[in-house]
């Protein structure tokens, strides 16, 4: 006889017992809260090099140059004192937090090092892309905001397709799954699926995170499958098989693309609410900038900020959706509705896996585990073994 699936996924969530429960809905509101303290910090920020009149004083002592090695300069200096300013915040809340909740065990220094890596990284790439905005705005009139989406949507097209080979490799170490039983049943999912096995990695995870993890990502000839080492020692082999159905369903569905199309929609609002807003918020920050003026930049950022926070549940709901044509992939090709819902529980040491139905609205960017487990159990008690 077929197990009742609500009783099945409630064992498989109790299954963690009531101490884990207890520091996983800690950790998880907790860190609800933390993108309302982000946006507050990314506002002092703001305020704090605004009032320095620092970006000022680097667009004067440029001023000899061309605007796009002043916008350049201005970029970099404004992304790198940002960062320093809100250092001791991230090391709070990406480190500290973390390793209190048994979610690292990155030691402080080398987080610290791969922390100043990205900054820099991301400050010479965001201040190559704010040029390219900034030079639309003198070139290209009124409807600059038009042409800012579509730079967006080709600088995102060619991240996308750069960071498995370029940026990831910085950060991680990625090698081809390692010859045995575990390689071989991939093989047969990956084939099976038209995603060439050598595009499926173990990467080491483990380094920044504790977390249970699998991710699909790149675009074209650097798509991908990666699956953190914490999950691929963590996992029975009927569990990889089925985080790697998952993955696979990312990769078939083409949820990269379809997240491509999203970000290019988003740009062209975001870039819209820009030209219409930037003149009120630089008036709440007591700055002069025009929109034209690279000394403007960190209004511009905090509104993205702003902008952010307040489109997370659409984002969120748009995620949420992909994840359920995952799983349903995972269950239709695999058929592990068991071994999916025991590697689903693992990630809800990170994710509460009760929350009220307008807390998963707002802030869950996976169905909640009981919602994952849930269907795999009706999926379960549709398809029964004979
Ligand atoms: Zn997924």
């Amino acid at each position: 006889m077929q197990p009742d699936p609500v009783a099945a996924t409630a064992a498989y969530i109790d299954g963690l017992g009531a101490d884990n429960l207890a520091r996983a809905l800690a950790y998880t509101t907790g860190g609800h809260w933390l993108l309302l303290w982000n946006l507050l910090v990314s506002g002092v920020v703001c305020w704090v090099i605004v009032r320095m009149g620092l970006l000022d004083r680097v667009e004067a002592r440029f001023s000899a140059r061309g605007p796009g090695v002043r916008s350049f300069v201005v970029g970099i200096v404004y992304f790198l004192s940002s960062a320093v300013l809100a250092l001791p915040w991230s090391i709070y809340s990406s480190w500290w937090r973390e390793s209190t909740y048994h979610r690292t065990a990155q030691p402080l220094s080398d987080f610290l090092m791969q922390n100043g890596l990205g900054t820099l990284l991301g400050a010479v790439l965001g201040a190559l892309f704010f040029s390219g905005v900034f030079a639309l705005m003198r070139r290209t009139g009124p409807r600059w905001w038009i042409w800012s989406a579509g730079l967006t949507a080709g600088s995102a097209a060619l991240l996308l397709l750069l960071a498995p080979v370029v940026i990831e490799p910085m950060f991680n170490e990625y090698r081809p799954v390692p010859a045995g039983e575990v390689r071989d049943a991939i093989v047969v999912l990956a084939t099976r699926a038209g995603v060439p096995e050598d595009r499926i990695f173990v990467y080491d995870g483990s380094r920044q995170s504790n977390n249970f993890t699998a991710n699909a990502g790149g675009i074209g000839a650097s798509a991908r499958i990666a699956v953190s080492d914490v999950a691929w020692k963590g996992a029975s082999l009927d569990e990889v098989k089925a985080v790697t159905g998952h993955e696979i369903g990312h990769y078939v569905l083409g949820h990269t693309w379809r997240a491509f199309g999203m970000i290019t929609v988003l740009a062209v609002l975001f870039f819209f609410l820009i030209d219409r807003g930037f003149a009120t918020f630089v008036r709440l920050f007591g700055a002069r900038a025009s929109l034209a003026s690279p000394a403007g930049l960190p209004v511009v950022l905090f509104m993205a900020s702003l902008c952010g926070l307040l489109g997370t549940p659409v984002a969120n709901a748009f995620g949420r959706f992909g994840e359920t044509e995952a799983d349903r992939y995972s269950l239709d090709t695999v058929g592990l509705p068991d071994a999916l819902a025991s590697a689903l529980v693992k990630t809800a040491e990170y994710r509460y896996p009760r929350p009220s139905a307008l807390e998963e609205a707002i802030f869950y960017d996976h169905p909640s585990v009981q919602r994952r487990v849930g269907m795999a159990m009706q999926w379960k008690a549709a398809h029964p073994v004979h």
